[in-house]
């Protein structure tokens, strides 16, 4: 029964166009004394969402550095940091960003108040004390981080999330104005993400009316984005923030496939991040999602986005073996991907081999 998925799902929700403006009072109402935490994507540095931050002179703003995907180390200095403030966690911690920050903001908020090194929590329900009120405001939309149950964290031994009943945000702000002209390949390799999700989400074996109903709606939405969209296209980024939103939903009652264990092993191995490298891994995957990676070509074709090649060429034979070790150990995902009997379906050659494709 260990399909039967029991879960936390996010608090408040606010959706739409200028609802960052909202952002003051809605935390207003969860503030003490105490101070507040803004985690922001360092890109906006300098830029004018950064002057709409709602800081009270009490608050940090602290800008987050996302070239390399959130590491545990970082977390752990970023609790470390808050805590000295005033030897107590502060009263929230409000993520800016695309799913890095919002990964970061969701780990903090859970490692304030639980001890020790965050890579101790990678997992399912290791956090035994409830997290500090946590907000998440995607600036990209796609991954659905805004709304799942996990903070995925590169540690010093694997990748994987610290997930469980805390990590869910309490608050959610969606406002598409801030994924307004996002450069075209990011925009698509992180939008990307969401369609992926809904075609490993809707062909596993853990498929359920629930999770179905919930990827069909968001692939519908993704379809028209990349068949008809641009990034600078408001009524094509409110679409694509909704498609990610029950993307997103969709997994949380289903499983991601194949296409997220190549990713993660391409991901650990190289640091390719998320989006790109699954449009890396899922450009080679007709194998197991024909329809999808058809359709997936005439959008990288309509919208002339730069898929990666030759990823993997220079691949020393150890780290080769770990790129197959990463993907192997993602167990649920391929349980879902092909079964029970999963183990008979795929071999290492047969791994090594569509990874060198890529
Ligand atoms: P990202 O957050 O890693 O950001 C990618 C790049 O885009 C960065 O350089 C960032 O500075 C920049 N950026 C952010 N907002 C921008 C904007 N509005 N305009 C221009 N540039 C902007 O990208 P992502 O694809 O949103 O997130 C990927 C991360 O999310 C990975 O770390 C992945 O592991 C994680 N993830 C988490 C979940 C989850 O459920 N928690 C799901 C999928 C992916
Ligand atoms: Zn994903």
């Amino acid at each position: 029964m260990d399909f039967l998925k029991n879960i936390q799902l996010v608090g408040k929700m606010i959706f739409g166009a200028g609802s960052f403006d909202r952002l003051g009072d809605i935390l207003a109402e969860k503030r003490s004394d105490s101070f507040m935490v803004f985690l922001v994507d360092d890109f906006f540095k300098g830029r004018e969402l950064a002057n709409r931050v709602p800081a009270r002179k009490q608050d940090q703003v602290l800008f987050v550095n996302v070239d390399i995907e959130p590491k545990t180390a970082i977390v752990d200095d970023l609790r470390d940091r808050m805590l000295q403030v005033s030897g107590q966690a502060p009263d929230g911690v409000i993520g800016i960003g695309g799913g890095s920050v919002m990964d970061y903001a969701k780990a903090v908020s859970v490692m304030l108040t639980n001890p020790g090194p965050s890579s101790r929590y990678q997992g399912l329900n290791l956090a035994k004390n409830a997290s500090v009120y946590h907000v998440g405001i995607p600036t990209l939309s796609g991954t659905g981080a805004e709304v799942s149950t996990t903070a995925v964290l590169t540690g010093p031994e694997k990748k994987l999330g610290i997930k469980g009943d805390f990590t869910p945000f309490h608050q959610i702000l969606l406002d598409p104005e801030l994924i307004y002209d996002v450069p075209r390949n990011q925009w698509f390799y992180t939008g990307m993400d969401s369609y992926i999700h809904n075609i490993e989400s809707l062909t596993g074996h853990y498929a359920n009316t629930l999770g179905n109903s919930l990827a069909r709606q968001s692939l519908e939405l993704c379809r028209d984005v990349f068949a008809n969209g641009n990034p600078t296209d408001i009524a094509s980024n409110e679409k694509l923030m909704v498609a990610s939103l029950m993307g997103g939903l969709s997994l949380s009652f289903s499983e991601v496939g194949a296409c997220h264990a190549f990713s993660y092993g391409l991901s650990f191995v190289l640091g390719t991040r998320h989006g790109v490298a699954n449009c890396i891994a899922f450009n080679q995957l007709e194998e197991y999602y024909p329809e999808g990676v058809a359709e997936f070509k005439a959008m990288v074709s309509r919208l002339g986005i730069d898929i990666p090649a030759g990823v993997t060429a220079g691949l020393s034979e150890s780290q080769m073996e770990k790129m197959i070790d990463t993907t192997l150990a993602l167990e649920h995902m391929w349980r879902h991907a092909l079964g029970q009997g999963w183990k008979e379906l795929i071999s290492r050659g047969k791994l090594r081999e569509i990874y060198q494709r890529m």
